[in-house]
């Protein structure tokens, strides 16, 4: 009996066997299938934002670093195809904000070279709106600006100290990005007046939240750079990952309110607690990104001081340092 029976048994194994292999088949096609669909979906996503970043050539420039341990990409010549940035950054419609604040002598000394140079190498082909901050808007020079720019001009209060001139431009900032520039703009770029462009200052300096490398600090090992280090300070830090200049500062309008917005509030509070940090708004803003980490940095490339002698790194200058004459320039 039990002999006969096992042949039995084992065509009903096998059957049951079939069944479960068929179902286990047509189940994993259609993980498939889903998994499929969905990788579909999130790389159509992905390559709307990241996919450009995936054409930069990290190992083009092998004397200097190209990524941040925390892999932003550090922007130097040859690592991008800027036609290909400008391609995509058209496609997508981006738009970007300028603002530039002068204030007091220094309207008469930098301002016109720094907007006439602008037009000429910022952002050429995207929509670019400037917000000129100045305490005498009639003293703003009528540029011949290219179609698809604008300029527009607001008066802001002459504050005392020129500490409080730099400083106070993150209050500045920081509600005129509600006010008007988030609306408009989907990029913005905070700038110096005391420079001047000379060379592309592209798409590709685009980001979620930028920072520039300084010049003077992109060589040097850490224990050098000159954080505040003043424990009574909101700037206050013992280490950090580089030293970031406050020249040039951009990002999504949201990011950069928020790093306007956690600047102000620290220089405030300072002022409550009677100290004011190193190097002003560069200590705060050099504290933001220790702790808010930027997702792009840019080399010194873009922020060159051609007094220093080592060139060896700097493959073009897209801006550069105009002559500083604080003797002259900064009030008292
Ligand atoms: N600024 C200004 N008037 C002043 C002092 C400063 O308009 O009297 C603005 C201007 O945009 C300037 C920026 O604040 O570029 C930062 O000041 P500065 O360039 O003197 O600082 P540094 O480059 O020496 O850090
Ligand atoms: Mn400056």
């Amino acid at each position: 009996m039990k002999w006969q029976s096992l042949p039995a048994r084992s065509g009903v194994f096998c059957c049951l066997l079939m069944l479960v292999a068929g179902f286990t088949s047509l189940y994993l096609r259609y993980l498939n299938f889903t998994t499929e669909s969905f990788v579909f979906v999130s790389e159509a996503a992905v390559r709307q934002n990241v996919s450009l970043d995936e054409t930069l050539n990290f190992g083009t420039r092998p004397a200097v670093r190209t990524r941040t341990s925390w892999n932003a990409p550090i922007i130097w010549e040859g690592m991008f195809d800027p036609i290909l940035y400008d391609q995509k950054h058209t496609q997508a419609e981006s738009t970007v904000a300028l603002t530039v604040f002068a204030v007091g002598r220094y309207l008469d000394a930098y301002l016109n070279n720094f907007l006439v140079s602008a037009e000429a190498h910022f952002m050429l082909g995207l929509p670019v709106t400037y917000y000129v901050f100045t305490d005498v808007p009639e003293k703003v020079p009528n540029i011949t600006l290219a179609p698809q720019r604008t300029m527009k001009v607001i008066q802001v209060e002459k504050h005392t100290r020129w500490q409080d001139i730099s400083m106070m431009r993150m209050k500045t900032i920081s509600e005129m990005i509600d006010k008007e520039i988030s609306h408009s703009s989907k990029y913005i770029f905070c700038f110096d007046v005391d420079q001047v462009f000379m060379g592309r200052f592209g798409s590709e300096a685009l980001g979620d939240s930028v920072a520039l490398l300084h010049a003077h600090y992109y060589k040097l090992p850490k224990d050098r750079f000159t954080y505040d280090k003043n424990p009574k300070s909101k700037a206050f830090m013992e280490t950090g990952d580089f030293y970031y200049h406050a020249a040039i500062f951009g990002g999504l309008c949201k990011n950069v309110k928020h790093l306007a917005d956690v600047c102000y509030l620290s220089i405030m509070e300072d002022k409550i607690n009677d100290v004011e940090a190193l190097w002003h708004d560069e200590s705060h803003l050099n504290k933001y990104f220790w702790v808010h980490k930027p997702s792009r940095l840019l080399s010194p490339e873009y922020c060159w001081d051609q007094s220093i002698g080592d060139k060896s790194d700097i493959m073009v200058m897209r801006l550069v340092w105009a002559l500083k004459d604080y003797a002259n320039l900064r009030t008292r």
